[in-house]
């Protein structure tokens, strides 16, 4: 079993007089923690994070246990890899009308183990069902064999054939554990691989019972494992035994997942933190931006990776904006509620709050100015923050320099365009940039020049998340690779270049004169220079 030490830290909620949903009977959890190996009798409280109370004890997987799921997911993935990929998308049409017609009991679960408002939490299951519609219709065209033209004309030939990595490891965290748990495998699957999925042990419930649902539509048992532990714990094996791993996660254990998968020369795709920028440009329409800014800073209560860190507004329009943001921020509804009541929810644990409130007094103490917030909320749940606005942070100050994640933004004012830009690119990370304006040509010129690998105009982060044809992913430190687009499938499968050589024509003939044979083949690549290829 864990040890106390092993255990996070909750408390229980004022009163807790919260009504749990009735889809989250006892049966019903019970039955989708059963997925999850843990042959070693050790388990994890998983809890319900308005009220700090156990959910379920999750089991916890030992290294036996993760190399047995590789072994059913390889032997599961060699007949899957074999179905016409026709019968394979099939299964894909179902699970997106169960995954649609679930989505409410989906939410139920997500915002028990993140605590998440509820419009968060539906969003969050339109995630996967997006990228199973995207990839229904893209598929087919990127797993076709590829035919190219070969040395020499006519008599040979090269084919690209996209074959499956086979079994993809994918580690996920809990701030989108249903959506990060099942959209990245989606592709995955539907190029013919396996799945071994480790969501975080706070967030387990919303994936599996997403698994539950692909398998009702078809997807063969055994294709789609979980396991679950500590990262540093079973990361390891995870890794040791999966052809590509995909992580989403901080920069920090992105290195270790990274540096683990080039010393066993598999790909790794890394999808990291970052400290999202914002430039408001002096044509702004202050109505649109202040609700477009307030969930790019306050949605999923700041814990969205790509959400909004640092706000630059130009100088002569700076307390106009301030006061406009600072008192819809104040107007903001937080609560513990299973219903759209809620705009803000809880973070997803106690010590996850220490931690915001830890990077909020390290400001505070090195000068900064608390404008509005600043505060736990235990009145409300065990781990609610107030939104929280600051002004006059520097580099040197924890939320100067690194990500909090959580419902803090830092106001800051610009002088010129040149100093915002100069400003916005001042950070290691480079995940996702917004800029706003009403002169649309002005202002896509301001974002071509940030450093990021998502920039939304007039918008803070869903419109680049949401295009699914184009890849998404973080510059600098905040990622290696990216999601969506056409490599968003393609990573995950191996290129065969399958070459065919008609009749032996490369090289001289048996008795030919060396120099004729010379003049011939120099005659061939002037001739070549000019062909067309494919
Ligand atoms: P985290 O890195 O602590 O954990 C992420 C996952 O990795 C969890 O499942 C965790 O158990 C596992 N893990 C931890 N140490 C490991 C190890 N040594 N080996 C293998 N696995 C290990 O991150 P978190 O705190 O859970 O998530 C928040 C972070 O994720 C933020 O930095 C956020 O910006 C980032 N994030 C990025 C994206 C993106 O698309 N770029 C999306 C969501 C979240």
């Amino acid at each position: 079993m864990t040890t106390t030490a092993d255990r996070p830290t909750t408390a229980a909620a004022p009163g807790s007089r919260l009504r749990r949903p009735a889809t989250l009977t006892d049966a019903f959890l019970a039955d989708l923690v059963a997925r999850v190996p843990g042959s070693g009798g050790a388990t994890w409280p998983l809890a319900e994070v308005y009220t700090g109370e156990t959910l379920v004890e999750l089991p916890q997987s030992t290294p036996a246990d993760i190399e047995a799921a590789f072994a059913a997911a390889r032997s599961a993935q060699q007949e899957w890899a074999s179905w016409p990929l026709r019968k394979r998308l099939k299964v894909f049409k179902k699970a997106h009308s169960l995954l649609v017609a679930n989505a409410l009991t989906t939410a139920d679960l997500i915002q028990a183990e993140s605590g998440k408002n509820r419009r968060m939490a539906v969003e969050e299951t339109c995630d996967p069902v997006m990228v199973i519609s995207h990839y229904l219709k893209r598929a087919p065209r990127l797993l076709a064999p590829v035919k190219r033209g070969g040395p020499v004309p006519l008599v040979s030939s090269s084919t690209e054939i996209r074959q499956p990595k086979g079994v993809v490891g994918i580690i996920a965290p809990w701030n989108f554990p249903f959506a990060t748990g099942l959209s990245d495998a989606i592709p995955a699957l539907m190029a013919g691989n396996a799945i071994v999925l480790k969501p975080d042990n706070k967030t387990a419930l919303s994936p599996l019972y997403g698994i539950s649902l692909l398998e009702q539509a078809g997807l063969p048992r055994g294709l789609f494992q979980v396991v679950c532990g500590e990262g540093p714990d079973i990361g390891p094996t995870l890794i040791d035994n999966a052809n590509y791993v995909m992580f989403t996660g901080s920069t920090a254990t992105g290195r270790v997942i990274g540096e683990r998968a080039g010393r066993n020369l598999i790909g790794c795709c890394l999808e990291l933190g970052g400290k999202n920028p914002m430039i408001v440009l002096d044509d702004v329409d202050p109505e649109e931006w202040v609700a477009g800014a307030l969930f790019g800073v306050f949605g999923n209560t700041g814990q969205i990776c790509m959400h909004i860190e640092r706000i630059y507004l130009p100088e002569s329009r700076y307390e106009e904006l301030k006061a406009r943001f600072v008192a819809a921020a104040e107007s903001l509804r937080i609560g513990a509620a299973y219903d759209f009541g809620p705009e803000l929810g809880s973070l997803i644990s106690v010590d996850h709050m220490r931690r915001v409130h830890s990077h909020v007094q390290d400001a505070v103490a090195k000068g900064a100015t608390v404008v509005t917030g600043g505060h736990p909320r235990p009145d409300i749940g065990p781990a609610f923050f107030e939104p929280t606005v600051l002004e006059g942070v520097t580099g040197d100050m924890l939320t100067g320099c690194t990500e909090t994640f959580g419902p803090v933004v830092a106001l800051h004012p610009y002088r010129s365009i040149d100093q915002a830009v100069a400003l916005a690119n001042d950070t290691d990370y480079g995940l996702n940039a917004s800029v706003w304006g009403a002169d649309l040509d002005r202002a896509v010129g301001v974002a071509r020049r940030i450093h990021a690998g998502n920039v939304n105009v007039n918008d803070s982060l869903a419109t680049a998340y949401a295009s699914k044809g184009t890849p998404s992913g973080g510059v600098k430190q905040s990622g290696v690779g990216a999601r969506h687009g056409d490599n968003g499938l393609l990573k995950y499968t191996d290129v065969q270049n399958l070459a065919v050589l008609k009749k032996q024509v490369m090289g001289a003939r048996p008795g030919q004169d060396y120099d004729e044979y010379v003049k011939g083949m120099l005659t061939g690549l002037r001739m070549m220079r000019r062909t067309r290829i494919r």
